[in-house]
């Protein structure tokens, strides 16, 4: 590198700005001769007829000829610290491997972007003129309040008062009162956390992992573990004595959790171990508590940041270790705008900045295990619940032998453990991952279904709201009086469950027990959903009925049986990872029984209880699972032996999009590594009216199929007009 020269005289007179839209280039931009700038310094610039806020990428940016007079200014700097490098290379990284523009990568980064504007001014008042020449009740309360002469902020005089806000700016109108800027209290955005608050007692297996974490924080330096342990373990509280030792360190942490929504008990817990709460960082935090807290982490004034994906782009001034909960979830991964999967962006992020990562889970994925098992990754392992409870024992309910009767949907014998355990006033799940009443409604007369107009779906019976919804698109109509097709009226039937019809259904087999229904389309807002999973923990529930959002991570200490509904429900679609998901999903919400008082049950209804995912749920044999499927995976190719990346074309009509998609088939690159399977039609063939196409690419796992891809696309024919084309490294989804 060159070095920079001190004079003002020789500074970069041009530097180049990405901007968070998206492009992939920056644009150069003149220096204003008062300004001096540095790669990461965030500026406002001019871009077409507005102004956006731009991150300096490179300076001394070489002026070409003839260029130079139409270059625009650069605006202003903004009083914020600028981007690290480490950030910046991220940035780009991710860009490359997701084949996004950088822009829109680095929209992620500058989440708070559009709130960067002053804090809003607290306006108070105090006494300055003469009384108003028309006196009221309400206006004399004011006067004697502020008589003693002191400056109250406008709400609390009113408050103080009794009276409204109308009153205090009628008086301010009539120059009695005068109203001035009131200073923002510099509230801090999180206190710092105390790594000896409360430091528990460890059995002998969490004291060695836990010191084992610990070691590698003070250390520093890049390096995977794999904290593994059953559901009850005590991972939470293992890899705390981790963010411990960041604290100690004065380096801060970042906590990512899939449903960061739904994490009160995490906080809670947070806040019992380090005595206060940790900054939260997801689409609900409130945008001013955003850009404050965007700059806290930038000012270190953050120390610990529990967050959603997004959270993988805030700019730490001195990030010291990443943990990764529940690192197998499927959430992390962004099926829209850069298509990144935040487990191995965090792994990537560790890498680049030379620090330690964790990441933790009863059920790996397979992509880690394989990791683990080769040594790539290191494995700490929690193999025991902690106090000693007994992971709960599964029994498998064989729905084509010992089925319920019609129409329904909980087995016999299902039906008597709940009646067991809510005699004995324990709690009970009964899991069924569907939301709604009915996942299809048809005619009894002619057969036909109800389907979404912009949609290749059925419509989702929400009995609870009165509608039909696409899941798809959100397309929501009243129940028809009568079939679109044959015109018979009352002839609709609902076919299958979902969480509502269940309700009914558990309304007549358990008249006294109290239900709660968890569905994340039933919860108004998520302080609603957080007070809903308090009463749970309390024991104010008899009977919860829920979707995934109950499956992960919570602790309800009187929940000792868990029914699964329809075990069968994610192997339909016939997704490479249908299994994984199925084991992980399954094996989670089975966790959730028995992990306090008493033993847990889990009942696996099924109609394949030989499947080896039924198999080794029933066996309790994680390495069963394992085994099979790690075998599967290798025999194909499929990750992590094998790289997978898609391409969707969709468009308005279906032949534009079917003659794009063989057209982009045609112009790839003969290559002995790749193959391109397709064009087919998605197995969601229409989404909100548009006609899909996808093509799948295969190659081996030492190959660079986001170069391949790139190099590709930049060379094939264009999608023109409302044709549209989507690029996926590493798919998760296959509809
Ligand atoms: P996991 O994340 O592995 O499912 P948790 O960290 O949620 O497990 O721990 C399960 C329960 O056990 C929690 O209520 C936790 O507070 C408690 N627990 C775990 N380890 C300890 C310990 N060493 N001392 C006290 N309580 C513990
Ligand atoms: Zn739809």
């Amino acid at each position: 590198m060159r070095p920079r020269p001190a004079s003002a005289l020789h500074r970069a007179a041009l530097v180049d700005v990405l901007v968070p839209v998206a492009l992939d280039q920056s644009y150069s931009y003149r220096v204003p001769a008062e300004l001096d700038l540095k790669p990461g310094d965030l500026v406002r610039v001019p871009l077409g007829t507005r102004e956006a806020t731009g991150v300096v990428w490179a300076d001394d940016v070489a002026v070409q000829p003839g260029l130079h007079n139409r270059l625009k200014d650069v605006a202003e700097k903004l009083d914020l610290p600028p981007l690290k490098p480490e950030l910046r290379q991220f940035v780009d990284w991710v860009a490359d491997y997701t084949l996004s523009p950088r822009g829109m990568v680095l929209r992620m980064a500058l989440r708070m972007g559009e709130h960067l504007g002053p804090e809003r001014i607290r306006i108070g008042v105090r006494l300055a003129g003469p009384a108003p020449p028309r006196m009221t009740a309400a206006r004399a309360r004011v006067l004697a309040l502020l008589a003693d002469g002191l400056v109250r902020a406008k709400g609390d005089a009113a408050r103080e008062a009794g009276v409204s806000i109308g009153v205090i700016d009628g008086l301010v109108d009539e120059g009695t009162l005068e109203p001035l800027p009131l200073p923002l209290p510099p509230e801090p955005v999180a206190r710092p956390p105390d790594p000896a608050h409360q430091v528990p007692d460890f059995s002998a297996a969490q004291q060695a992992a836990a010191d084992a974490l610990r070691e590698s924080v003070e250390r520093g330096g890049y390096g995977v573990t794999l904290l593994d342990g059953v559901t009850g373990s005590g991972k939470t509280e293992v890899y705390f004595e981790a963010v411990a030792a960041a604290l100690r360190k004065g380096k801060q942490t970042l906590i990512l959790m899939p449903e960061i929504a739904l994490t009160a008990q995490f906080l809670d817990r947070f806040a019992e171990r380090f005595g206060v709460c940790s900054a939260e960082w997801h689409s609900d935090v409130a945008p001013r508590l955003r850009a404050r807290t965007w700059a806290g982490v930038a000012q270190r004034e953050v120390s610990v940041v529990v967050g959603a994906r997004s959270a993988l782009f805030l700019p730490f001034a001195d990030l010291g270790l990443i943990i990764v909960d529940e690192e197998h979830d499927a959430v992390y991964k962004q099926e829209d705008g850069v298509h990144y999967h935040a487990r191995d962006m965090a792994v990537v992020r560790a890498h680049i900045g030379q620090i330690p990562i964790v990441l933790s889970s009863a059920t790996p994925s397979v992509e880690t295990e394989v990791n683990a098992r080769r040594g790539r990754y290191r494995r700490l392992s929690l193999p025991e619940r902690f106090g000693g409870q007994h992971l709960p024992a599964i029994e498998a309910i064989d729905l084509t032998r010992e089925g319920p009767p019609r129409g329904r949907f909980i087995a016999p014998r299902l039906a008597e453990a709940v009646q067991i355990v809510l005699e004995r006033k324990e709690q009970a799940l009964l899991f069924l991952n569907r939301r709604g009443y009915a996942p299809l409604t048809l005619c009894r007369a002619c057969g036909f279904r109800l389907a979404c107009p912009n949609c290749d779906a059925w419509l989702v019976d929400h009995r609870f709201r009165r509608q039909l919804v696409c899941h798809h698109c959100g397309f929501a109509m009243p129940p028809p009086a009568a079939c679109p097709k044959c015109e018979a009226t009352g002839s609709f039937v609902a076919c299958g469950p979902g969480v509502e019809r269940l309700e009914e259904e558990v309304a007549t087999l358990f008249p006294q027990a109290r239900v709660l229904v968890l569905s994340s389309d039933l919860v108004a807002t998520i302080e609603r959903m957080r007070e809903e999973l308090k009463e749970i923990e309390q024991g104010n529930v008899d009977l919860i009925i829920g979707t995934q959002l109950v499956a992960k991570g919570h602790h309800f200490p009187k929940l000792n049986l868990v029914g699964i509904v329809d075990g069968d429900l994610g192997l339909a679609n016939g997704d490479p990872r249908a299994a994984e998901r199925t084991f992980q999903l399954l094996h989670q919400v089975a966790g959730r029984a028995g992990r306090e008082e008493g033993r847990g049950y889990g009942y696996l209804q099924t109609h394949q209880p030989n499947h080896p995912v039924m198999k080794a749920l029933i066996a309790c044999d994680r390495e069963a699972f394992y085994a099979s499927e790690i075998t599967a995976r290798e025999a194909a190719g499929y990750p992590p032996f094998g790289r997978l990346a898609s391409l969707v074309i969709s468009a308005g009509d279906r032949p534009s999009a079917e003659g794009f998609a063989r057209r982009l088939a045609a112009s790839a690159p003969r290559s002995e590594a790749v193959r391109v399977l397709g064009p087919v039609e998605a197995p969601l063939a229409v989404v909100r009216g548009r006609h899909r196409f996808r093509l799948l690419m295969k190659s081996p796992r030492a190959f660079d199929l986001s170069a391949y891809l790139r190099e590709w696309l930049a060379a094939a024919p264009k999608p023109k007009g409302d044709v549209r084309l989507e690029a996926d490294i590493d798919p998760q989804s296959f509809l």
